[in-house]
């Protein structure tokens, strides 16, 4: 294995990450009394001191609507806009500042075209090419416009390694193809796709192709003159600068054409009851107020960017996946989903024994942030038969030490799994008893535990240990109609009366991720075997505040916990109603 000093050694571009890192303040801190390791990049990335001082400049100093005004606030609000602009043009080559657009980010950018571009050129029966990666910002716009149009979607494989088909996309064009939509990098697996070759082949045959460069526009050098892609999308708060704001680039033969996506002020020439003409571009495509700061802050990411150097970003980003991909794949157990020979700064991977959430939630514990789950990309998930993956994904501002940190975790996390135990199909399966005489009694025992530990790690660990003693719950009713929606993993719960009671409620539940498991063995002990009165009568919030689990799960671990708790209530309800 080569070491980190090694690599720093092998480094061909003098790349100074501590400088970088001092550009970003929000790097140094702690969490969970750990220093931040931030590999949760592919979602959004850090702002670096020229992003955070253009915004405060701007709304300090120049602060005015735009294009409207005759006074002198309104002028430099609408230069910097304007300006921002340019800049954005630049970074992404694109020959014209008419064919620019500001757009909320690369969701928004993928809509317009599909319902403006979309419905002129696809009718019943055309075609749109997809690919089996894709987010689904850039698989549900298309949907809908198929639906509506009664065109058909097509999708262009991956092989094992997750690159794409080639073969099967030649196969696949024919003359209803009309759109080919692409990622140029892939959220969920990294794959850089060839997409000049995609182009290329698809601008032979007539077709026009839609690159989303969400992933590909901070990672590599864009120009889509060059690539001569028909339109080109992407968000600024995954290139260092803010979230509400990003770009769409489209040839402006298309853009002439295009009906305008929404309508109001600014995008209008002229205005009367009778009728209406659009304004040029690229103003017919930005109606209302624009985004101006997220657009000033853009540029400033952008030109902050470019000032370190994108090839430099590169080779320093490839350093770190290299390394972190050598390190995560000889740890035994653990899986690397997305193995393309081209890849860019993601790491995917699942542990065996362990769902995403759990690897995720101890990485947290560790200070270390990595997303979890189907990364939006729910065909890709199916494709690879997996729930989900923990992604870590690297910026010009991370580190070998922190890639190594982050295997370390990982290796701790993964030694730390259990092997499944499968509950038997046949025979009985107890309910749990009562843990105590009443709820109010179970949630004073919960609450003498909680109330000695006010660490994080501590609470999660004590969940874990009940989670691990949770009943277990037969495959049998493990069915779509016992499954809870709204959680981030894979929840089971069956409630019913209890034969004997009038109004006694009991459940069994399970779920694919330990750290559920522990809320559900708490839902248990707080819940089952209690009457449905009492139960309905608890206050789960004010309990949970007291146990402080309101502030140790992240928001979307509460919504999942909601939605168990609503699950009993619901339940609950009912036998409570059915009272005689
Ligand atoms: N496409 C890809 C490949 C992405 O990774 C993302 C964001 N995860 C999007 C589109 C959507 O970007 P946004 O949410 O910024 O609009």
């Amino acid at each position: 294995m080569i070491t980190i000093g090694e690599r720093q050694t092998k480094s061909e571009i003098p790349f100074d990450v501590e400088r970088i890192r001092a550009d970003f303040p929000i790097l140094d801190q702690k969490v969970h009394g750990k220093p931040l390791v931030y590999l949760d990049n592919a979602a959004s990335s850090q702002k670096p001191r020229a992003v955070i001082h253009a915004l405060k400049h701007y709304y300090e100093n120049d602060h005015a609507n735009v294009h409207r005004g005759v006074h002198a606030l309104s002028e430099r609000a609408t230069e910097a806009y304007e300006e921002a602009r340019i800049a954005v043009q630049k970074f992404i080559g694109a020959p014209c500042l008419r064919e620019l657009i500001f757009t909320r980010g690369a969701t928004e950018a993928i809509n317009l075209i599909a319902q403006t571009f979309g419905r002129v050129h696809v009718h019943a029966g055309d075609e749109v090419i997809l690919t089996a990666l894709e987010h689904h910002s850039n698989i549900v716009p298309w949907q809908v416009l198929c639906w509506e149009k009664h065109a058909n979607l097509r999708v262009v494989p991956i092989n094992d390694d997750g690159e794409l088909r080639l073969d099967e996309l030649e196969k696949l064009i024919n003359p209803a193809t009309r759109i080919i939509s692409v990622a140029h990098v892939s959220n969920a697996l990294g794959t850089i796709n060839p997409i000049q070759k995609i182009i290329d082949l698809a601008h032979q045959r007539g077709v026009y192709v839609v690159i989303d460069g969400a992933q590909a526009a901070p990672h590599l050098r864009v120009d889509v003159q060059k690539l001569d892609c028909d339109f080109y999308a992407f968000s600024g708060h995954k290139v260092y600068g803010p979230t509400g704001i990003g770009a769409l680039y489209g040839k402006p033969q298309h853009l002439e054409l295009m009906p305008p996506y929404q309508t109001g002020g600014d995008m209008i020439s002229y205005v009367s009851f009778e009728k209406t003409t659009w304004n040029q571009l690229p103003y017919k495509f930005e109606a209302g107020t624009p985004n101006i700061a997220g657009a000033i802050g853009l540029a400033a990411a952008v030109e902050y960017l470019e000032e370190i150097g994108r090839d430099s970003i590169a080779s320093h980003e490839h350093r770190l996946l290299e390394f972190a991909t050598e390190r995560i794949a000889s740890i035994p157990g653990v899986r690397i989903i997305g193995t393309a020979k081209e890849k860019a700064s993601v790491l995917s991977f699942v542990v065996e024994d362990m769902s995403a959430l759990d690897v995720g939630t101890r990485l947290d514990i560790e200070g270390i942030a990595v997303r979890t789950g189907h990364h939006c990309c729910q065909p890709l998930m199916e494709r690879f038969g997996i729930a989900g993956t923990t992604r870590a994904s690297f910026a010009m501002y991370n580190t070998l030490e922190e890639v190594e940190a982050f295997a370390e975790a990982v290796e701790k996390i993964v030694a730390s799994a259990r092997p499944r135990a499968g509950a038997s199909l046949n025979g009985d399966y107890p309910y749990p008893q009562a843990a105590a005489p009443s709820t109010r009694e179970a949630a004073e025992e919960i609450a003498e535990v909680f109330e000695v530990v006010d660490d994080w790690a501590e609470k999660y660990e004590y969940l874990i240990d009940i989670g691990s003693k949770l009943p277990a719950m037969p495959d049998v009713l493990k069915q779509e109609c016992n499954r809870v929606q709204g959680c981030q993993s894979t929840v089971f719960m069956h409630a019913r009366k209890k034969p004997g009671t009038p109004d006694v409620i009991e459940f069994l539940a399970d779920s694919d991720a330990d750290i559920v498991r522990g809320e559900l063995a708490l839902l248990q002990r707080l819940y089952s075997g209690q009457r449905a009165g009492e139960v309905l009568a608890f206050d789960m919030p004010a309990f949970m505040q007291r146990i402080g689990l309101d502030k140790n799960l992240t928001q979307g671990r509460r919504n999942g916990l909601a939605e168990m708790v609503q699950r009993v209530m619901r339940f609950a309800e009912n036998v409570a109603g059915q009272k005689p």
